[in-house]
């Protein structure tokens, strides 16, 4: 009989651990799940699975780690080319008035061998380009 009562209590045991390694990945409390699966036996571990099958929403994961950054924008000033990152009306260098319509995308300049490309629409641009020809980014 005592040797019955160990392999139930450790099937048991197994099933409370499965639960509690389960519930823990799906971000739930591991403990308490093991605990009531434990004490209620098979009814803790059914109860387990109807609570996750109608509470349990997949997270896309993949969206959530890639947030979207905002592209960055700055004002150029169409007189002489000074630029203004935190949307002044006026150009700081010349005066000139600045608007929305002065507003240019923020790029970088990425090298592949010895041409250089736009990060923001990718095309091909000049070696010192200050300024991207085909969408307007600043570099
Ligand atoms: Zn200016
Ligand atoms: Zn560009």
């Amino acid at each position: 009989m005592a040797g019955e009562l160990v392999l139930v209590v450790f099937v048991w045991a197994i099933v409370a651990f499965a639960v509690a390694i389960d519930a823990s990945r799906r971000g739930r409390h591991g403990g308490f799940w093991a605990v009531l699966t434990f004490v209620t036996g098979l009814f803790g571990a059914i109860v387990y699975g109807v609570v996750v099958l109608v509470t349990d929403d997949p997270v896309d994961e993949e969206a959530a780690a890639e947030p979207k950054p905002e592209s960055e924008r700055v004002r150029v000033c169409p007189t002489c080319s000074s630029k203004h990152d935190d949307a002044q009306n006026y150009c700081g260098e010349c005066g000139a008035e600045l608007g929305p319509e002065d507003e240019r995308p923020v790029g970088r300049r990425l090298r592949t061998g010895s041409r250089r490309y736009c990060s923001n629409c990718k095309s091909e641009i000049g070696r010192e380009a200050g300024t991207c020809p085909s969408c307007g980014a600043v570099f």
